[in-house]
């Protein structure tokens, strides 16, 4: 998975998290990444933790998808 930005040309940068599903509290494997300047900075922080407080995983996103719909 990519968060963040990764700048044209920039060299990315591999990093593990600790991801689990906000509705089914499953662990998924956070294998993430993102730029290696990005990685440094303070918006980069908020968003990763904006994304595992929002985080779900496949599953629950098709089952909010289909909810949705109705
Ligand atoms: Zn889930």
């Amino acid at each position: 998975m990519i968060i963040g930005k990764i700048a044209k040309n920039g060299k990315k940068i591999k990093f593990n998290e600790k991801i689990i599903c906000n509705n089914c509290g499953k662990q998924v494997p956070g294998g993430l990444k993102t730029g290696e300047a990005y990685f440094k900075t303070k918006s980069f922080k908020t968003e990763l933790e904006n994304f595992k407080k929002s985080y779900l995983c496949g599953i629950c996103r098709d089952k909010k998808r289909i909810e949705n719909k109705h």
